[in-house]
């Protein structure tokens, strides 16, 4: 199987900061409104983007 490509700690790290500032992040489930991803799971993916394009330097709605 292949390996899934991940980002650094430093950059999930941002990744989860700005989501959890972000108003479609809810809280209590650690979810993101828009896409339906968990945010840690999501901030880890090197092939995937905020899909309101609100990480910096990442391709949106990926
Ligand atoms: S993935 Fe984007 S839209 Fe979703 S909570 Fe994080 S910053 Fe907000």
């Amino acid at each position: 199987m292949a390996k899934v490509k991940v980002k650094s700690k430093a950059v999930q790290a941002a990744r989860v900061a700005i989501c959890e500032a972000c108003p479609y992040f809810i809280p209590t489930i650690r979810r993101c409104r828009q896409c339906g991803c968990k945010v840690e799971d999501r901030a880890k993916m090197e092939d995937r983007g905020c899909p309101m394009n609100r990480w910096p330097g990442d391709l949106p709605n990926v």
